[in-house]
């Protein structure tokens, strides 16, 4: 899989993909990850990428020109699956959305920042719009790496074992049960006895009740969904 990240602000996207699992993910090549810089796509001098509102208003607005300009450049090169551009109003991510992406082969993420972008940008450019959640960011950044870590977690090979993104939380419509580790007691506080007996049927069924538990206690609203 390949996903091009476009931003005005390369620098906000260097930490979330030098570490940990997503860093190696790309050492195995499972994926690459290209941050987009737009002020290189800019004609002006002074490099921007946006410009004042027409009609007046608080807040700048992101060109449509330079980003134009830098999906056709990355269009030229690969064929994508999807354009997408973050927004506040766009479809909210859900594992679902997540697993869905994973299956693709390449992706656009666009950033936006200020007012957001040039509205001609997500009636003709992009494909799609997926948002994070029901509030604002200062920008798509934070929300693109959201959008890659929870896709490229999915990837075969990304996790070391391969059961570990299926047993997570929202994957069987359940969160996910607790999870302990050493040491077995501490300050009095013991980790439940079944986990220490080594009976994997036995196990099996304390994380299914635990998980089924949990959801009815936090989330009774996946249990009406499924
Ligand atoms: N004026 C816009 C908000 C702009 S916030 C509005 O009221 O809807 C600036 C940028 O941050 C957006 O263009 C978008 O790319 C990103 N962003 C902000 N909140 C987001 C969210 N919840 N999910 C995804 N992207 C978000």
């Amino acid at each position: 899989m390949h996903i091009d990240i476009i931003t005005c602000l390369p620098r906000l996207l260097e930490s979330p993909f030098s570490d940990s699992i997503l860093k190696r993910a790309q050492q195995k090549e499972l994926v690459t990850v290209s941050i987009i810089d737009l002020r290189e796509y800019a004609n002006n001098k002074h490099r921007t990428t946006d410009d004042y509102a027409f009609g007046g208003g608080a807040g700048m607005v992101m060109m449509i020109e330079p980003i134009d300009r830098c999906i056709t450049e990355l269009k030229s090169k690969r064929q994508y699956d999807d354009i997408i551009y973050m927004s506040p109003d766009g479809e909210m991510l859900t594992q679902t959305i997540a697993n869905e992406l994973s299956l693709k082969k390449n992706l656009i993420l666009l950033c936006g920042h200020y007012k957001g972008v040039d509205e001609r940008v997500r009636e003709h450019l992009i494909t799609r719009e997926i948002s994070i959640g029901n509030y604002v960011l200062s920008g798509g950044e934070l929300a693109a790496a959201v959008v890659a870590d929870a896709v490229i977690r999915l990837l075969p090979g990304v996790l070391n074992d391969e059961t570990s993104a299926l047993t997570d939380s929202f994957q069987d419509g359940l969160v996910a049960p607790p999870v302990y580790t050493r040491p077995a007691e501490y300050k009095g506080w013991k980790v439940p006895e079944v986990l220490l007996s080594g009976h994997e049927a036995k196990i099996a069924q304390w994380k299914y009740e635990k998980s089924l538990e949990r959801t009815k206690n936090r989330r009774p609203d996946l249990l009406r969904n499924s």
